[in-house]
């Protein structure tokens, strides 16, 4: 072996696994950037395979992840009093999150104008060929929208997880875990089953993140690939209000409301966070992200009892990053399309990104398909809608994994805050990493 293998081999046994990943990180960006897919598309194709397949293998063990850490996080808390109390401050800091993100999201749409003279970019040629994708998401929206409520219903909570489908998993699984609550040490077997299950899916994550360096690269490279940098110029002041929308989140409110409700450090937080986060720009799936993101607060001091309860709850039903650009894609259009835009449409854009955000699974493009329930309030005539939705679907990657690393930190920040107010964090682990053991 040479003195140079020898050096590398070195080096990556020696740094941490969340160097690798972002290593991975970088290296798929530059691959992707120097071999287009149009011109490579063998290597895109390869890429692209490795890259589903690391989704694949997360998302094997998402579904007995949530059913599990549900079950043991409710049957942890025990009396139902401190349960509605996790609840209520769940829900009071999630409003807070998401009520800002629409706020940033329209006043930087507002004041950047990002679809002032941008009609010309959307392209009403490619539209036709998304005709009847476009016809049919907005279809699926509308009855959707009016049979909201029975779709959380879950009828065959079998057929609900054999299909995947999060959030009735999720209301049948808390009905049954605050059943257990209430029948006394009759439940010990099927709590402790599922404590083995959960024990189980924590460590196949952990063999799993030795597959996210080559994972995360493999989904950068072929996502930055088959963008094309050209697609940016036409549009930049739009991508500009994204991700300055999103930096904010991250950077200025996060750690305001970190401050404002608790003492959790952000900078340590985050540093805590950087395996998910990294994993979540790749995959721009939340729920795919879940594991990891339950792996990494545990190991740094956020009791099992809070990650068990709030993260997928939070990686299934909140998504601020999404709802902060689906308020800047709307306005975008609105914008491109003369129409006038009263603070009460803005309002009602606003307040619609929230629903739409909140009915979003946490998978990748899956805010695509609920904007449509925001669009839909436009008044815009079919070609508009169907130009428009093309449109965002060509920038869509890109957008989806910069609002999943929000939509996942968001989850953590949540989290933190309610160990920290509960007495649920241990903050030697989350200011000394190594102090952490199996
Ligand atoms: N991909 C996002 C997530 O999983 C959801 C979305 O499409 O906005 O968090």
């Amino acid at each position: 072996m040479n003195f140079v293998t020898q050096f590398i081999i070195a080096i990556s046994l020696g740094i941490k696994r969340n160097w690798h990943i972002f290593i991975g990180l970088l290296a798929g960006i530059v691959v992707g950037m120097y071999l287009p897919a149009q011109d490579f598309p063998v290597i895109h194709d390869v890429l692209d395979f490795i890259g589903q397949a690391f989704i694949g293998i997360i998302q094997m063990v998402v579904i007995p992840l949530v059913v599990s850490a549900i079950i043991i996080g409710i049957a942890n808390i025990g009396d139902n009093k401190q349960l509605a109390k996790f609840g209520k401050k769940m829900i009071f800091y999630y409003a807070i999150i998401t009520i800002i993100a629409v706020v940033i999201g329209a006043t930087l749409a507002l004041t950047l104008q990002p679809g002032r003279g941008a009609a010309e970019f959307i392209n009403s040629e490619t539209a036709v060929e998304m005709q009847t994708i476009v016809k049919e998401t907005i279809d699926s929206q509308q009855a959707h929208l009016s049979n909201v409520f029975l779709s959380l219903i879950p009828k065959n909570p079998f057929k609900s997880l054999a299909g995947g489908e999060m959030v009735p998993i999720i209301a049948f699984v808390m009905i049954f875990a605050i059943a257990l609550t209430k029948i006394g040490e009759i439940n010990r077997p099927v709590v402790s089953f599922f404590e083995s299950i959960f024990a189980a899916t924590m460590k196949v994550t952990d063999w799993i993140m030795y597959l996210a360096a080559p994972g995360v690269f493999a989904l950068t490279a072929s996502a930055v690939s088959s963008f094309g940098l050209d697609m940016f110029s036409g549009v930049w002041k739009y991508i500009l209000a994204i991700c300055i929308g999103l930096a904010l989140q991250l950077f200025f409110v996060y750690p305001i409301i970190l401050k404002i409700f608790s003492k959790v450090p952000v900078r340590k937080l985050y540093l805590a966070i950087t395996e998910a986060v990294m994993v979540a720009f790749g995959t721009a799936s939340s729920s795919a992200t879940l594991p990891l993101t339950i792996a990494c607060c545990e190991r740094r001091g956020i009791s099992n009892k809070i990650c068990s309860f709030v993260l997928p709850l939070g990686a299934t039903l909140s998504m601020d990053g999404t709802a902060l650009v689906q308020t800047v894609a709307v306005i975008f259009l609105t914008q491109a399309y003369g129409i006038e835009l009263s603070l009460t449409l803005v309002a009602q854009i606003a307040f619609l990104a929230i629903v739409a955000s909140s009915t979003c699974a946490g998978i990748s493009g899956a805010g695509l398909i609920t904007i449509a329930l925001v669009l839909n309030s436009l008044g815009l005539t079919p070609e508009q809608l169907v130009a428009g939705f093309a449109f965002l679907f060509a920038l869509e990657r890109f957008a989806d994994m910069l609002r999943t690393i929000v939509n996942v930190t968001s989850d953590v920040v949540v989290a933190a805050m309610i160990a920290d107010n509960e007495n649920e964090l241990n903050y030697d682990l989350l200011n000394n990493p190594d102090s952490y053991k199996e």
